[in-house]
């Protein structure tokens, strides 16, 4: 019988996974470091998406891979992250499911304050909830989102969706423009009258022609400058992945050229990970049934880690 293990094709003793190391949080349990909250939510997607299958499938990813940083010469088999399950969404009622997923948010943070969530989407619809729960607990919050498009589209049109995440944050008062940097906009991809809005809020736009030309550091420590001149208390990351070009995330339900390449998302993402400030994330858009061999839930997972590893130097971590 020693020879029966669960799921194991074969097991080098000298390698830990991240799927070791991922510890269940029990209810009630207060956390300290990083914590995967999922939100399968993809009926608000403007385009046909089961970006509800994402968490499950970044988390057979992250799962896969070894804890030891070559570059850094440092093992994370040590390390804690929790996992909180996936928050359930209502079947049909949008609004219902949005309102859960603020409340688990803020209701993790008021239980867990020094808790870094790391939200898997879901379509982008979710952060706006997320961030909602996020900064009624922590205070101002700044945000820089990865992304092809503005999400700032009206309301009036198609309700609460996955193009006006942001665009419901600025209504509801939740953020100032100002408080908002968007990176990666591509040609074609967004109408006018968005970035005139987005203009007129006051947000930061870097185009993906400011990342070609430009050094991503340089961009990031100059988003994160602009936020604590509005003084912000912390910072929260929203990865739409189909920020990359569509050769990086076929899986993204809205693919196209032009955009980032993996390394350039994932130093950018090391960056933002050593920033005290940055205390939360989602990773948004990745549809599991139309990826090639899981690319683009490899790249999530790729972030996950790589966000962690950054974090690793911080006191508020404590890992
Ligand atoms: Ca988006």
């Amino acid at each position: 019988m020693k020879y029966l293990k669960k799921n194991a094709k074969f097991v080098d003793r000298y390698v830990t996974k991240w799927g070791a190391i991922a510890k269940d949080w029990q209810k009630g349990e207060k956390m300290r470091g990083a914590a995967l909250i999922g939100a399968p939510l993809s009926k608000p997607s403007i385009s046909h998406s089961g970006a509800a299958f994402a968490p499950a499938a970044i988390r057979d990813m992250l799962y896969g891979y070894s804890t030891y940083a070559t570059s850094q010469e440092y093992d994370m088999k040590d390390s804690v992250l929790y996992d909180c399950g996936d928050i359930l969404m209502h079947v049909t009622d949008i609004k219902e499911s949005h309102c859960r997923i603020e409340s688990t948010v803020n209701d993790l943070l008021m239980t867990s304050p020094n808790v870094i969530p790391i939200i898997l989407g879901g379509d982008h619809s979710i952060s706006f909830p997320s961030i909602a729960g996020f900064s009624s607990c922590k205070g101002k919050t700044g945000i820089i989102q990865f992304d092809a498009h503005h999400d700032l589209r009206n309301l009036d049109d198609g309700g609460p969706s996955n193009g006006t995440p942001f665009r419901s944050l600025l209504e509801n008062d939740v953020i100032s423009g100002k408080q908002l940097i968007q990176i990666g906009i591509r040609n074609f991809m967004n109408a006018r009258a968005y970035h005139d809005y987005a203009k007129e809020q006051g947000v930061t736009v870097y185009t993906m022609k400011d990342v070609r030309e430009r050094e991503i550091k340089e961009i990031i420590f100059e988003s994160i400058s602009l936020l604590k001149a509005q003084d912000v208390t912390n910072i929260y990351v929203s990865l739409d992945m189909d920020v990359l070009d569509q050769a990086f995330a076929p899986g993204c339900p809205a693919i196209g050229p032009g955009g980032m390449d993996s390394w350039t998302l994932l130093d950018g993402i090391t960056y933002l990970g050593q920033e005290p400030l940055v205390t939360g994330l989602d990773i948004v858009e990745i549809d599991p049934t139309l990826d090639i061999r899981d690319m683009t839930s490899r790249i999530a997972a790729q972030v996950i880690m790589d966000f962690i590893l950054a974090k690793n130097d911080l006191p508020v971590m404590n890992l």
